[in-house]
């Protein structure tokens, strides 16, 4: 039995195997070896069993989604086999007596130079797949359990780092809990990790050599207990068992009202990334949708999605709500939420960088067409837009003049469109300081305590070495929240909190007291949140 501690972002209680999702992309290095007999017998043996993953994943993609799209595991097997392809790197290991790794990295890197450089999109994609099945036989050599792929029992899934993009793809039926180890609790990971309502540790020094192993991991404690002996399995069968005993009792607030001892209403609403996370809003009892993360749509995608995809997403959340408030936030990629198609350049400060709504200004055709699909399906419900990182009246009043005209547009083609409230996140520390100014523009202000806990005490949400100087009650960050609600007060307008600050229980109170119309929390912390309303005086 092996314990290892780390922090803990999303509570719960786990018990299965564990498997180690090897990096997306592995780092690789240049050794000098001996026997190139061998080297080139390991590299063989590596190829064997990608070609045998690739089969398998083909026969499981047919049945789930048809020939067409399953060929593509069929095309990778067949690049593997590529003569040239493999003759260059037995010819690299011969030569220049390099590991299997470097050789096989290499050869895939100069066929991707060559690939990427010519103008057919074709071959353009071809370049992909030369880097995705490299990638599969280094994982191989390095010993990882290439597949990253699931069988059919949920686990326990290990990794390095885990990006807000591989994780919005993962299926909740999959995944048990998450084991990370870098990451910090205001990640979007961690983020998504409460929102699927399963436990989820960062700051892990796992060992990957694990894998496969049973495991228990205490998202109270913070643990991974790896092969755990029977007394402590059974002690954690039982203290989940008590768990999901307290989510039952939970449920007993079901249908009961977000109401103080006094009598003050709270509208208790949900966060949402995708239409999928709609089963847990009904299972939490959520009085709407206060934050729907709609980048998280673009973040599974290889290109940008249409209008019309769009609009279907949109359609089905707002659909399904039926006419309880839905609140979608224009798409905030950039910082942690990185797309490939998006082509950003890179920065030294991402989070300080073009991120949100400074893309949709300065790339207003991919704004519009999210503003068009939006509108498209506000006919179909109840329907608010929010607009993410925003620091000046400026931006407001050239997002409202964007706004208006795909509205107008939309209205001259035969649209029907419906009545739409436009508020803004409150998310950066000049947003606070002007939001008297800012509350006469808009119809209400929803507070990302997330964004603005990082801005206000200038430290990096995602850097988990920073956790010792990180107050997620600094006086700071009261004082503006404060302000941001007398001032949207003072202009009549409502005023949320849709930051993870707000599912925080020992918290309602007190945002109780400031004045707090709205709190949006992950789905699985409605009912406990609602517990704590019930309770204030
Ligand atoms: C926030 O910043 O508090 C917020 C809700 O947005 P996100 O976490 O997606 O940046
Ligand atoms: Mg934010």
């Amino acid at each position: 039995m092996k314990e290892f501690l780390g922090k803990s972002v999303s509570k719960g209680i786990a018990i299965g195997n564990m498997k180690y999702m090897a990096p997306k992309h592995p780092t690789v290095n240049k050794v000098t070896i001996q026997d190139t007999e061998a080297e080139i017998a390991r590299f063989e043996a590596a190829k064997k069993e990608a070609i045998s993953d690739l089969q398998k994943l083909y026969q499981s993609a047919v049945l789930k989604v048809g020939k067409q799209h399953a060929a593509i595991f069929d095309i990778h097997a067949m690049l593997l086999e590529d003569i040239n392809f493999n003759n260059s790197i037995v010819e690299m290991i011969s030569n220049q007596k390099v590991n299997a790794e470097y050789a096989v990295w290499t050869a895939g890197e100069r066929l991707v130079g060559m690939f990427a450089g010519m103008e057919d999109d074709s071959f353009q994609a071809k370049s992909a797949d030369i880097k995705d099945i490299s990638e599969r036989v280094i994982r191989i050599l390095q010993g990882a359990d290439a597949s990253n792929e699931f069988g059919d029992e949920p686990v326990i899934l290990l990794a390095e780092v885990l990006s807000p993009s591989e994780t919005v793809q993962m299926d909740k039926e999959n995944i048990l809990s998450f084991v990370i180890r870098y990451g910090s609790a205001g990640s979007h990971t961690a983020i998504l990790a409460r929102t699927m309502e399963i436990p989820a540790l960062v700051g892990v020094e796992f060992d990957a050599g694990d894998s496969g192993h049973l495991c228990v991991v205490d998202g109270y404690e913070g643990k991974l207990i790896v092969d755990p002996d029977e007394e402590v399995l059974k002690t954690y069968r039982s203290k989940k068992q008590a768990d999901d005993e307290s989510k039952s009792l939970l449920m007993e607030l079901k249908g009961k009202e977000n109401i103080t001892k006094s009598g003050r209403k709270i509208r208790l609403y949900a966060n949402i990334g995708k239409p999928e996370d709609l089963d847990s809003v009904f299972q939490n009892d959520a009085d709407g949708i206060g934050l729907f993360r709609s980048e998280f749509l673009f973040l599974d995608k290889t290109d940008y999605p249409t209008e019309d995809e769009q609009f279907e997403a949109y359609k089905k959340v707002v659909e399904s709500m039926d006419g309880k408030k839905v609140i979608i936030r224009t798409m905030d990629i950039g910082a942690d939420k990185q797309v490939d198609y998006f082509h950003l350049d890179k920065e030294d400060n991402p989070a300080l960088g073009c991120r949100a709504i400074r893309i949709c200004l300065s790339r207003p055709e991919i704004f519009k067409t999210q503003l068009r699909a939006i509108y498209r399906a506000s006919a179909y419900g109840n329907l608010s837009i929010m607009y993410p990182m925003i620091i000046s009246e400026e931006e407001v009043i050239k997002i409202k003049e964007i706004s208006r005209s795909v509205r107008d547009e939309l209205i001259a083609e035969g649209f029907p469109i419906g009545k739409v409230e436009e508020g803004i996140m409150i998310e950066t520390p000049a947003a606070a300081i002007i939001s008297d100014k800012l509350a006469q523009m808009v119809d209400f202000f929803s507070i990302g305590t997330n964004d603005l806990s990082q801005y206000t005490l200038a430290i990096d949400r995602g850097n988990d070495k920073l956790d010792e100087f990180f107050d997620p009650y600094h006086p700071a960050l009261f004082h503006l929240i404060q302000m941001v609600i007398e001032n949207g007060h003072k202009a009549g307008i409502w005023v949320g909190i849709c930051g993870e600050l707000g599912a925080d229980t020992q918290m309602t109170a007190t945002f109780i007291k400031m004045g707090i119309d709205e709190l949006s929390v992950a789905p699985g912390a409605v009912l406990s949140v609602r517990k704590a309303i019930r309770e204030t005086e």
